[in-house]
């Protein structure tokens, strides 16, 4: 690496191509392995010989075409519309089915598409002054960041404990008269269970509501897996009363970031989702989502991928995925003291432990130190912290070394015992508001849990005391500690 490689400081001269590109593969060595199947959240690997240089390629062919006029670039426009089709396809639209006139948008991803969902809702009721979104508490976070941006009330419906799910009469019960959506997803990220979305669309329908299913993580898996006989439940447009779809390409069609498409039912719920502007002295704009300027990359590089794959590809990715999923699950049941949160539905494994003695954050860290990274999900009302694993296809190869990898780290885990924080961290945790935080304090508490001095290996004590702390709480201090990692390389 040259000496300024990685700051700020602008070389005098170029540096060549090949060095540049040595700095980059060297910042990347600290990383996560995205590929390899030993990665549970993030990436989505396939596993496939031949297909990132595929999507590399298709990304290249049309990385500086710009979305910003589809008809200066009509390229990109066939291969927008040629992926929404296919997706609408999959998800019970088209020709042939209850929902022929489906029409949709590519985004950049699923966070995207559902602000895109609750904008179009939102505007489709200019006549509602406070105008309110229905979300099931295990619904994702994208959603309260929708309402926030758009200064939509959110209206949350909690989960049952035991089955994850909400129930159809508490959405019902908390639809008012200035409710513009309401959402279920398919499944939910967390935990991987798929909500009654028949119920809750029914119940959205009687009141003249709309209805999103969020599909960002299952719209391309659910499909396949219901084509490989399990027991998928409605979900899609196939279900009355369900009037947009999210799915994210970048996630299970295994195209590279930066890709979701967002699906309505009819061009006429649609239409608020669109931006037109014509009131100022340049050119005349029209934004289907949010961005203006668009790269065609992603889109050429997803159109590559599906194209590709095509249907026997993904229902062989699929069903190595579910026989991965079963083989990770059974690994979870045979360890004492571990427990499923939720029988698998779809890709997701999520545990807990019952065993005071086994603390979850040490685990997820020895389970780190050993080469598998899973992600810690905190405490949340009733639920108990719980660890989360994606799984994609190219963790099938990797299943059998997984069970012994886990019952090691366990062990490991009891050995060290539950996170202690060092008293003094504590005693400055429980007496803080998310009012009281100086940049002091936040740089006293990342010093103390060891924040930013090296690669994110052991985070137990900072997941433990994020898991001390109120909701509020957990957030600023979420806010603050990433602020003091985002700073300019100088
Ligand atoms: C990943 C995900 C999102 C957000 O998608 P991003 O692409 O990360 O913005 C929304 N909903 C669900 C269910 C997801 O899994």
């Amino acid at each position: 690496m040259t000496d300024t490689a990685g700051t700020g400081a602008l070389p005098v001269e170029g540096v060549p191509a090949a060095r540049v590109l040595d700095e980059i593969r060297a910042l990347r060595a600290a990383d996560r392995p995205t590929h390899g199947g030993r990665l549970f959240a993030y990436v989505y690997d396939p596993g496939v010989a031949g297909l990132d240089e595929l999507a590399q390629a298709a990304h290249a062919e049309s990385a500086h075409v710009n979305g910003l006029d589809p008809t200066a670039f009509p390229s990109l426009l066939a291969m927008e519309n040629a992926v929404v089709g296919a997706a609408a396809r999959l998800l019970g639209g088209g020709p042939g089915t209850s929902a022929p006139d489906v029409v949709g948008s590519v985004t950049s991803g699923g966070t995207e598409s559902l602000i895109l969902a609750v904008k179009a809702a939102r505007d489709a009721r200019p006549d509602l002054a406070e105008p309110r979104i229905v979300v099931p508490v295990s619904g994702h976070a994208a959603f309260a960041k929708a309402a926030h941006y758009l200064r939509v009330a959110l209206d949350p419906v909690p989960v049952d404990p035991g089955t994850l799910r909400p129930a159809a009469a508490d959405v019902a019960a908390a639809i008012r008269p200035e409710t513009v959506l309401v959402v279920a997803s398919a499944p939910s990220y967390a935990h991987g269970v798929v909500d009654p979305v028949a119920e809750i669309a029914a119940v959205a329908a009687a009141a003249g509501v709309r209805c999103h299913v969020d599909a960002c993580f299952g719209g391309w898996t659910l499909p396949w897996l219901r084509r490989l006989g399990a027991p998928v439940p409605p979900f899609d447009f196939a279900v009355p009363g369900v009037t947009s779809i999210s799915v994210d390409l970048h996630k299970y069609a295994y195209a590279p970031k930066g890709v979701s498409v967002l699906l309505h039912r009819d061009p006429g719920l649609r239409s608020p989702q669109f931006f037109a502007y014509a009131d100022w002295p340049g050119y005349t704009m029209v934004n289907p989502v949010i961005a203006s300027t668009r790269s065609g990359g992603p889109i050429a590089a997803a159109y590559a991928t599906l194209r590709h794959l095509g249907e026997d590809g993904y229902l062989r990715l699929a069903a190595l995925t579910r026989d991965a999923v079963a083989g990770l699950a059974g690994a979870v049941r045979a360890v004492d003291g571990l427990r499923l949160l939720a029988e698998p539905e779809s890709t997701v494994v999520c545990f807990t432990s019952d065993d005071p003695g086994l603390d979850l954050f040490v685990l997820v860290d020895e389970l780190t130190a050993r080469g598998w990274h899973t992600q810690p999900q905190l405490a949340y009302a009733d639920l108990p912290a719980s660890v989360h694993l994606t799984v994609t296809a190219a963790v099938a190869p990797r299943v059998a070394e997984f069970g012994p990898a886990l019952a090691e780290a366990v062990a490991a885990a009891r050995a060290a015992g539950p996170v202690v924080l060092p008293p003094e961290l504590l005693a400055l945790a429980g007496s803080l508001t998310p009012e009281s935080l100086t940049p002091d304090l936040i740089a006293g508490l990342a010093a103390g849990l060891g924040l930013g001095a090296g690669p994110a290996d052991r985070m137990a004590a900072v997941n433990t005391l994020l898991d001390a702390a109120p909701v509020r709480l957990r957030e600023r201090l979420l806010v603050e500690f990433v602020g003091l990692l985002q700073r300019p390389a100088w």
